[in-house]
């Protein structure tokens, strides 16, 4: 982290220090929307309610209603002078679109244009995973950390890594390490394809090959298991780690991580996780003292805290003179001959 706060995307983190501006931050979810109102770093107030079963078509409106309840909850509350929105999926944050989302439901939604209706200041528009970070960095478990990686395991398994205090974005791809084929001949995912590292190690796989042996329950009655050495358990459970190893451990190695930080609901198993998965990473890495492994600090509120860190991304790079996409324009270079 630099002087003047962290980066997110490449543009400085809004009001990461005391400038004693008041920001709110809106995490609409697949089931809830969680919203959070801060001046520095200090959180005012925080605001939950259910996510809207028709929240692409009333996303505007939704989001309105959620800042004016947000704010009516703290005594004496000024509106917020920034206001940050995340979102799952795949997100176009310098376009502002929602590309697509399985849970939620839309493909290429204008966030941003659906907002500027409804809200002021203008909404800055980030994703749910990168912007955990961005509050895990800031304010949570890699805190002073610059080169980390967040792997939130909850219902679906997507990542977000910092390397130089900067939250990495390329595509809108970035981050979904949870389809990933790892097993070819694996489950079905929810993409359309099979043995994705979301169908074999997350959550819900984890849980589903429990009930699949028998037994009842989900993933937490799995870690429960494994405290109570019960080897159907053990099994399952240390399958999943040792799959999730296998897939986090080049994005270490590649990035230099120091730190992997674990949310979602698994990570509520603790060192039944942690210390696993700590130790498959130390097998496959080249440097056995390289990363550390942690639970997420912030739970499920990293989202909207990071969404009130937000600053506006750079634009798009312009097009080139002809008009061509400058990356796709890049990609057809001819390489010439080596000597
Ligand atoms: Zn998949």
């Amino acid at each position: 982290m630099t002087a003047d706060g962290a980066t997110a995307d490449g543009a400085t983190a809004a009001g990461a220090t005391a400038d004693g501006a008041t920001a709110a931050g809106v995490d609409v979810g697949g089931t809830r929307i969680k919203a959070v109102l801060r001046r520095g770093d200090v959180v005012l107030g925080r605001h939950v309610e259910p996510t809207p079963a028709d929240i692409a078509s009333t996303m505007g409106p939704t989001v309105a209603r959620v800042l004016e309840r947000l704010v009516a909850s703290v005594e004496g509350a000024p509106a917020p002078q920034r206001v940050g929105l995340v979102v799952p999926g795949l997100v176009d944050e310098a376009g502002g679109h929602g590309v697509w989302s399985a849970n939620l439901g839309w493909s290429d939604l204008d966030l941003r244009g659906a907002l500027a209706v409804h809200v002021t200041p203008e909404v800055v528009i980030g994703h749910d995973v990168r912007a955990g970070l961005l509050a895990e960095h800031l304010l949570g478990a890699a805190r002073g950390v610059d080169d980390v990686l967040f792997v939130p395991l909850g219902t679906g398994l997507a990542v977000a890594l910092m390397t130089g205090g900067r939250v990495v974005r390329g595509s809108t791809w970035t981050g979904e390490l949870g389809h990933v084929r790892v097993q070819p001949d694996g489950p079905e995912c929810g993409c359309g394809r099979r043995g994705c590292l979301e169908v074999v190690a997350g959550a819900t796989a984890v849980g589903r090959r429990w009930r699949e042996a028998g037994r009842s329950g989900d993933a937490s009655d799995v870690a429960a298991g494994v405290v109570a050495e019960d080897p159907v358990a053990s099994t399952i459970w240390h399958e999943a780690v040792g799959f999730l190893a296998g897939a986090l451990a080049p994005v270490v190695a590649s990035a230099g991580t120091r730190l992997v930080v674990v949310g979602g609901g698994m990570a509520e198993a603790g060192p039944t996780l942690l210390d696993p998965l700590h130790a498959a990473l130390t097998e496959l890495l080249p440097d056995p003292d390289g990363v550390a492994v942690v639970r997420a600090a912030l739970g499920e509120w990293a989202g909207a805290i990071g969404a009130s860190h937000l600053a506006p991304t750079a634009p798009p790079a312009p097009p080139t003179a002809d008009g061509a996409d400058p990356v796709r324009a890049t990609l057809s270079v001819t390489v010439p001959d080596l000597p």
